[in-house]
């Protein structure tokens, strides 16, 4: 399904990888930390023919990391509903997993940033889902991650069905040990009851996945490009949710989103159980620092 069809290396070193994907004799000149991720080392690269790459790198044991990223990359970038970097090459080299890709230079945002940013994400939202779970229906191709947690993506008929069993129950299995008992409990009568709070859409969306303030950046025309994506075909509702989590975009972005009609009556009562699978994995990665926020999320169950 990829456009470009990215290079998938196992090399020596880095310079043996920008020869394979850039062209003979094109080397590493420069390599310059960025900083703002919290997995991955990331590097602005110059290259000896002058133009500029960006580099991810992690342990050699994560090199899936990256195949799922290019996936979720390629597959926002088919719908050509928002703009991606394009990924060039993943695999091992130097002993690391890496993944080469576009670099985005900084720019200022647009006049009508949030307006235009809220319009493509409806916009990725409406895409046609088929080539994404063969049936259309809720899950992925593959299994990816969402930050460095594994993602469950089998294909479910139903939302309710696969946000259940894919998403809260994956996370709950692997928290539940964490949870003091009476959120345990909560948990466990929102799942069975799951039916009651959040309804069927009337289409499913691929969507981002982790769309938080840290996973957009400013494409070259000053307009919103979507990075590191843990998609897969859900509900548009659950993409809006996690805008929320921390703090919120701008209104004009809600206020052109809602022109598509994707949110329905009562989204405010069920952000917080879209939620919810973000504050788990989070439980599950950083530890019960978030242990109060599941709580304040799930006491009401
Ligand atoms: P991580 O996978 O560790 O979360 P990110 O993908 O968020 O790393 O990248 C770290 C930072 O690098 C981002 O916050 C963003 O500012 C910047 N960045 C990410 N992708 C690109 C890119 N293709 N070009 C330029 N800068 C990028």
């Amino acid at each position: 399904m990829n456009k470009h069809e990215p290079l998938i290396l196992h090399e020596k070193s880095l310079d043996d990888v920008t020869e394979k994907v850039y062209g003979a004799g094109v080397s590493v000149s420069a390599r310059r930390r960025v900083s703002g991720g919290d997995i991955n080392d990331a590097y602005l690269i110059s290259l000896s023919d002058g133009q500029k790459v960006f580099l991810k790198e992690n342990s050699a044991s994560n090199e899936d990391f990256f195949r799922a990223e290019t996936e979720g990359l390629d597959a926002i970038a088919q719908t050509g509903a928002i703009g991606v970097p394009c990924p060039h090459a993943y695999g091992t080299c130097g002993g690391k997993s890496f993944l080469l890709m576009e670099y985005i230079g900084s720019a200022r945002e647009a006049r009508g940033f949030w307006e235009d940013f809220g319009h493509a994400l409806s916009t990725l939202h409406m895409a046609d889902t088929k080539p994404y779970t063969g049936t259309g229906r809720y899950g992925f191709i593959h299994d990816n991650y969402i930050g460095a947690g594994p993602q469950d993506n089998s294909v479910k008929d139903t939302w309710v069905d696969f946000f259940r069993e894919c998403r809260i129950l994956k996370q709950f299995e692997r928290a539940k040990d964490m949870l003091p008992g009476e959120d345990a409990a909560s948990i466990e009568r929102l799942m069975s009851h799951l039916s009651d709070y959040i309804p069927e859409p009337d289409r499913p969306s691929l969507i981002h996945g982790d769309l938080w303030g840290g996973n957009f950046i400013t494409g070259p025309h000053g307009q919103a490009m979507l990075i590191d994506p843990a998609v897969y075909v859900g509900s548009a509702e659950a993409d809006i949710a996690m805008t929320q989590l921390f703090g919120g975009f701008a209104h004009a972005f809600y206020d052109s989103y809602k022109e598509s009609g994707l949110i329905k009556p009562g989204y405010s009562d069920r952000r917080d159980i879209y939620n919810l699978y973000h504050m788990l994995n989070h439980v599950n990665l950083f530890g019960p620092m978030y242990l109060g926020s599941v709580h304040n999320l799930v006491s009401r169950y």
